[in-house]
């Protein structure tokens, strides 16, 4: 599944194509997202320029608009579980056809398309007209993980007479939006946190460590998929999970690299987490 880091690449490998072109065509072949494509999608967007593209979680926000009236709106888009978001340069463009799962084709001035290709159909691709990106998708999310409103005050203060586990805690998306499962475990792992304790039994000291293990992980995280950006951006389309150096995610019984001993793996919300029990308390 993309996680931040794919999501925050891909962000970055579409500015370059998309800023400041103007969209020329929109074909839409398959509206049954899980949120369906809307039908009025393609018109609402035709004729409009890219001033903008923010990322909200996992989400991005196209800022589209008319450069003569500022009318236009936002491109909510989510890749879901196994979406991608495709550069094909013109020529490029010209000469692959599209495929089953190619479901959005953008077409840009400058000749590049942007392909939305989701096989399972879990993303989204919706419209927000109007001035500011206001959508139920949005409301009630977390900080971003790498912004100052993000810090260990913040979990210690939504934490207090939780039960919830730890992991669980930092995978909610109303405490903090991006941490996946991936990194969920790594930063528990980097902060000497036991994946398993109540959110509500874990100190303001340790939230230090942990908002600091969580930016950690996630900035290496976004550098690796960064120095991939060429490659992902021109290439087959296929998604990178970008490869981090893990300490215990799908390392179960192999030797915790802090003290030896296994990796062990356990199921929390239906989610595999891997810790070190002597390391991790
Ligand atoms: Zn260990």
């Amino acid at each position: 599944m993309p996680e931040l880091p794919e999501v925050e690449t891909t962000r970055q490998g579409l500015l370059p194509h998309m800023l400041g072109k103007k969209i020329t065509r929109v074909v839409v072949r398959d509206y049954r997202l899980r949120w369906p494509i809307p039908a009025d999608f393609a018109a609402s967007l035709t004729g409009l320029t890219v001033m903008a593209i923010t990322r909200r979680g996992k989400y991005l926000l196209w800022n589209c608009r008319d450069p003569r009236t500022a009318a236009g709106g936002f491109v909510l888009s989510h890749l879901g579980m196994s979406g991608t978001l495709r550069v094909m340069l013109a020529h490029e463009a010209a000469a692959v056809a599209a495929a089953k799962h190619d479901h959005v084709d953008v077409n840009l001035d400058s000749g590049a398309t942007i392909r939305f290709n989701d096989p399972r159909r879990f993303g989204a691709m919706l419209w927000i007209a109007g001035d500011s990106p206001v959508h139920q998708l949005l409301d009630g999310l977390g900080p971003e993980p790498l912004s100052d409103q993000f810090n260990a005050q913040h979990l210690f203060d939504r934490s207090r007479h939780r039960s919830v586990s730890v992991k669980e805690f930092i995978m909610n998306g109303h405490i903090v939006v991006g941490v996946g499962n991936i990194y969920a475990s790594e930063s528990l792992f980097r902060a000497g946190i036991h994946p398993a304790r109540s959110a509500g039994k874990v100190s303001l000291k340790r939230y230090e460590l942990l908002v600091a293990a969580i930016r950690e992980t996630l900035t290496k995280a976004i550098a690796a998929g960064g120095s991939t950006l060429k490659d992902y951006v021109q290439t087959n389309g296929e998604v990178g999970y970008f490869q981090i150096d893990a300490f215990v995610y799908g390392r179960a019984g192999e030797a915790c690299r802090g003290c030896s001993e296994p990796i062990k793996q356990i199921v929390q919300g239906a989610r595999s987490t891997y810790y070190c029990g002597r390391c991790q308390r």
